[in-house]
C-alpha cells in the first residue's frame, strides 16, 4: 500500500530549531543568535504567556467560545463582519482554507518567484497547478501590477506578498487594486500581509470590503511573537462568510491559541517595541553590512553575500544562524531577521568577517 502519487509535492522545509543547531555545534542554545525564521526577538507578549498559563489546567476540554471572541476582536480591529475572519493554524492554514474554498481540480494559480514556498504547496495539495510571475533582481526586486498582469493567464488565484518574503519589497494598495481590476471576476487575489505590522503602508483589508475578489492573510507569528502557537487568519469578502464552516477543520484554531491571540492583540506596547527594534535593525544592517542589501519593509533584510550556503554554514559555526536563500532561487544571498540590537550587531559583525 502506498499513498496516492505525491511526486509533484515537496516537503515544507522548516528552519531547524535552535536546540538542534546548538547540539550539532556542541554549544548551548543561549550561545547562539537565531535570525533565520523571522521570529519576534522579544518573544511572546507576557500577557499572552499569562493567558496560556491560566488556561493550561483546562486543556482537556474542547474549545468553546474564545474563537468567537477572537473573531469578534479581529472583526472590530478591521471593521469587517466576524464571519469574514477565518481563523486557522497559522497563515499557512489560512492559505489552505482559501485554496480549499477556491480550487477545482486542475485549476491554476499564479505565485511570485522568488516567493514563499507554501503558496504552491497549498495549491498542489488542493489539486491545483502552479504558474509563476517574477520579482526580478534586475528591477531591485521591486513589485509591479504590470509584471503580475503580464504573466496572468486566467488563473483562479493570484498570490501577492507585501512586504515580500524574502526580498522585503512592497506592492502598493493602488498596485494591488490594479491587479484585481485587471483580472477576471472569477480570479481571487490573495494578499499575504504576514509582515504587515512592520510596514508603513496601510493594509488592504478595506479593499476586501469594496470588492469580492480580494482576500488578505495575517498572522500572529511575527509581530505578535506567537509563531509556536500557530495562529493566523484570512479576511475574506462578506459574501463568503457562510463558506468557512464548509471548509475549515473542526476547531480551526485551538482554545490556547485563541486566548493567547486575544491577549497579544491587546498588548499594543509589545508590538510597538518589536516594530521599533525592527526599524532600527533594518537601518543598522543596511548601513553596516559590507555587501549589497535591499530596502525591506519586513522584519528581515536580504543580503547578497556571494555563496549563501557557505556563508550560512560558516556564520553558524560562529554562533549566528541566518537563512540561506538558495531554496528561494537566490543562492547568492542570505536573509537576516532583525533581532534585538545586540543580536543584530553580532550578526552583522560575524557576516562582515566572512565577506
Ligand atoms: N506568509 C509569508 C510570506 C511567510 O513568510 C510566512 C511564514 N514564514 C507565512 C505566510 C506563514 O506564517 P505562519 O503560518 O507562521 O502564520
Amino acid at each position: 500500500m502506498q499513498p496516492r502519487d505525491l511526486s509533484d509535492h515537496v516537503a515544507y522545509e522548516a528552519g531547524r530549531g535552535i536546540e538542534e543547531v546548538a547540539r550539532d555545534l556542541g554549544l548551548e542554545a543561549d550561545e547562539l543568535v537565531k535570525l533565520s525564521s523571522n521570529e519576534n526577538a522579544f518573544g511572546p507578549s507576557p500577557k499572552a504567556v499569562a493567558a496560556i498559563e491560566a488556561y493550561a489546567p483546562t486543556v482537556h476540554s474542547y474549545p468553546k467560545s474564545s474563537a468567537v471572541d477572537l473573531r469578534d476582536a479581529l472583526a472590530d480591529r478591521w471593521d469587517v463582519g466576524s464571519g469574514q475572519v477565518w481563523l486557522a493554524n497559522g497563515g499557512d492554514g489560512a492559505l489552505d482554507y482559501l485554496a480549499r474554498a477556491m480550487l477545482r481540480p486542475g485549476e491554476e494559480v499564479l505565485v511570485p518567484a522568488p516567493g514563499f514556498a507554501y503558496y504552491a504547496m497549498s495549491a498542489r495539495y488542493h489539486h491545483g497547478s502552479v504558474n509563476e510571475y517574477p520579482i526580478r533582481k534586475a528591477d531591485g526586486f521591486t513589485q509591479s501590477a504590470g509584471t503580475v498582469l503580464e504573466h496572468y493567464d486566467g488563473e483562479r488565484v493570484i498570490y501577492l506578498t507585501t512586504p515580500h518574503n524574502p526580498t522585503g519589497s512592497e506592492l502598493s494598495p493602488a498596485g494591488i487594486e490594479a491587479v484585481a481590476e485587471g483580472t477576471d471576476k472569477e480570479t481571487l487575489v490573495i494578499v499575504d500581509e504576514a509582515y504587515g505590522e512592520f510596514s508603513d503602508t496601510p493594509s488592504v483589508v478595506p479593499l476586501v470590503e469594496e470588492r469580492d475578489d480580494v482576500a488578505v492573510i495575517r498572522t500572529f507569528s511575527k509581530a505578535y511573537g506567537l509563531a509556536g502557537i500557530r495562529l493566523g487568519y484570512a479576511v475574506v469578502p462578506e459574501t463568503w462568510a457562510e463558506a468557512y464552516a464548509r471548509v475549515n477543520t473542526p476547531f480551526a484554531a485551538s482554545e490556547i491559541a485563541c486566548r493567547a491571540g486575544l491577549a497579544a492583540l491587546e498588548d499594543r506596547d509589545h508590538v510597538e517595541k518589536t516594530v521599533d527594534a525592527v526599524r532600527w535593525g533594518r537601518e543598522y544592517i543596511h548601513g553596516n553590512l559590507a555587501c549589497q542589501t535591499w530596502e525591506s519593509a519586513g522584519n528581515f533584510v536580504l543580503c547578497e553575500v556571494g555563496d549563501g550556503s557557505e556563508v550560512t554554514e560558516r556564520a553558524q559555526r560562529e554562533g549566528v544562524i541566518v537563512r540561506d536563500t538558495t531554496s528561494f532561487g537566490l543562492p547568492e544571498c542570505v536573509r537576516i531577521t532583525c533581532g534585538t540590537r545586540e543580536e543584530t550587531k553580532r550578526a552583522v559583525a560575524v557576516l562582515n568577517e566572512l565577506l
